[in-house]
C-alpha cells in the first residue's frame, strides 16, 4: 500500500533528507585516488550520527555497512573495505539516513581525480535521466511515466538500464510501495498523488543491462564487466514541481 505522508511526516522526512544529502556530499568531497572505501563508510556513518540520524543501511537485511560503495563495474551495494580507489575510478556512493523514524536514500556518483571522457558522460547522461524522470513526478501522472522517460533518455545516449533493481517509495520504512523501475511503457502502474514520497534511482550501465550478484550475496555488478552509474535522490509528489528532499547542498 502506497502511504501519504502526513504534513508532520514531511517535515521529518526532509530533515532525514537534508541529513542523507549532507553525508552524499561529504563522502564525496572525499572521493579521491588513495583513500580507501572503508574510510568513506566511516564518514557516512560520522556525518549520519553527528546529526542524530542513523545509517539506514547498516544492518538492513543484514547489511553490514553504512554505506554501499560501488566502483567502477560495480552497480550497487559494493561492500567499503580496504580497497584503495584509483586515480580514473568512477566511485558510486549510495547512503541512507534515518531520522525520527523516517528515511532518507540517495546516491551520486564521483570521478576519482581524472576519467576517461566516457566515464564523464556516463555519469552525466545518468545524472541527468533522473531530472527528465522527475519531470513526471507530478500529481496525476502514472509511476512508469517516470520510468519511461528515465529508460528513453538513457537509451537515446546508447546506455542501458538496470532491469533487476528499482526505485522505491521511502517513509517510515527505507523500501515502501510502490516500485519505480527506471524502464518500461509510459501509463502504467499507480497514480501519483501529492503526499507520497519516493526515491527515483536510475542505474545506468556503459554496455548492456545484465548483472550478475557477487559470492558476499550483496554486490551486484554488470554482467559485461564494463561501467556502470548511480544517481538517486528522495523526492515529495506535491500538487506542483516534485520537491527533492535529498537536494545536494550548495557548496
Ligand atoms: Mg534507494
Amino acid at each position: 500500500m502506497i502511504q501519504i505522508k502526513s504534513a508532520h511526516e514531511i517535515k521529518l522526512m526532509q530533515e532525514a533528507g537534508r541529513i542523507t544529502a549532507a553525508a552524499r556530499a561529504a563522502v564525496g568531497a572525499l572521493v579521491a585516488p588513495g583513500i580507501t572505501t572503508r574510510e568513506l563508510d566511516e564518514e557516512a556513518r560520522k556525518v549520519i550520527e553527528g546529526f542524530g540520524a542513523t545509517p539506514s543501511f547498516l544492518n538492513y537485511n543484514g547489511f553490514p555497512y553504512s554505506l554501499c560503495c560501488s566502483v567502477n563495474n560495480e552497480v550497487i551495494h559494493g561492500f567499503p573495505g580496504k580497497y584503495k580507489i584509483k586515480e580514473g575510478d568512477i566511485v558510486s556512493v549510495d547512503v541512507g539516513a534515518c531520522y525520527m523514524g523516517y528515511h532518507g536514500d540517495c546516491a551520486d556518483t564521483f570521478p576519482a581525480g581524472k576519467i576517461s571522457a566516457e566515464a564523464e558522460r556516463l555519469i552525466s547522461v545518468t545524472r541527468q535521466s533522473f531530472y527528465e524522470g522527475i519531470k513526471m513526478a507530478r500529481e496525476g501522472q502514472r509511476v512508469s511515466d517516470i520510468s519511461h522517460a528515465v529508460q528513453t533518455y538513457v537509451e537515446k545516449h546508447g546506455y542501458s538500464v538496470v532491469r533487476d533493481y528499482v526505485g522505491h517509495g521511502v517513509g517510515s520504512r527505507l523500501h515502501e510501495d510502490p516500485e519505480v523501475p527506471n524502464f518500461g511503457n509510459p501509463g502504467r502502474g499507480p497514480r501519483l498523488a501529492a503526499g507520497m514520497v519516493i526515491a527515483v534511482e536510475p542505474m545506468v550501465n556503459e554496455g548492456r543491462f545484465g548483472v550478475s550478484t557477487l559470492s558476499n550475496g550483496w554486490t551486484v555488478v554488470t554482467k559485461d564487466g564494463k561501467l556502470s552509474a548511480h544517481y538517486e535522490n528522495t523526492i515529495l509528489i506535491t500538487g506542483g514541481d516534485p520537491v527533492i528532499l535529498t537536494q545536494p547542498p550548495e557548496r
